[in-house]
């Protein structure tokens, strides 16, 4: 590790609910710190933070009756980056097609349609070219996956799957439908964790130091 310093960025995951400890697996092994989110205090000095999937309506009642939905808004709201995995990608949607209202972050200018596929189709696996993880394609595990239907201006597409978005960033915000947590593919948190201005690059070398979640 070189003297000046490098910095392990430390990225926070929401555990209300969903695959909490995959993606902390996954973002160690691409050299952030984790702590795991379940009030608003434990927004404090986190350069990022993971929404992982689950069922967007019991986040949204279980994190809107704590606070913590209205505490992450506004981290957002200010520039806190975030990763939205399936229903991490629905909660930061600012609208939903084809659906009742239901409590969301919001702040990212796309409308998603949940579990999208079909009923009959809820989970299953395809390759998806990620247009910024170069070759080979990522291995996407859709599990009642949302897709993404509109899109604003600020938004920049990553994937499709049968013609529709799955993937998208933003200037702070990067959301997949699919579940990259569950594989061994660690490309698409290495890009968040990268763009989080912390220390991810030369976390090659680091691995032997790096230590597990808290
Ligand atoms: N179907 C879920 C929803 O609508 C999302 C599924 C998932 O996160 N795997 O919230």
């Amino acid at each position: 590790m070189s003297a000046e310093g490098t910095r392990r960025p430390r990225v926070g995951v929401l555990a209300v609910q969903g695959a909490v400890s995959e993606h902390e697996a996954a973002l160690v092994d691409v050299g952030a710190r984790t702590s795991r989110v379940r009030v608003p205090a434990d927004l404090d000095g986190l350069d990022g933070l993971v929404i992982p999937g689950g069922e967007s309506t019991t986040f949204g009642l279980v994190a809107g009756e704590s606070g913590l939905l209205d505490a992450v808004r506004l981290r957002v709201d200010q520039g806190l980056p975030v990763l939205g995995t399936c229903a991490g990608m629905i909660m930061l949607a600012r609208g939903i097609a084809g659906g009742g209202p239901q409590p969301l972050i919001g702040g990212m200018d796309i409308v998603v349609r949940r579990n999208a596929f079909g009923r009959q189709v809820h989970s299953f696996e395809a390759p998806v070219d990620v247009s910024v993880l170069g070759d080979p394609p990522v291995r996407g595990i859709f599990i009642r996956a949302p897709w993404i239907e509109q899109v604003g201006p600020s938004v920049e597409v990553l994937a499709e799957h049968g013609g529709h978005p799955v993937a998208a960033r933003d200037a702070t915000r990067i959301v997949a439908a699919f579940h990259p947590e569950l594989t061994d593919d660690r490309r698409l948190h290495r890009l968040f964790v990268e763009g989080l201005g912390g220390s991810a690059a030369g976390t090659e070398h680091e691995e032997d130091t790096v230590v597990g979640a808290q």
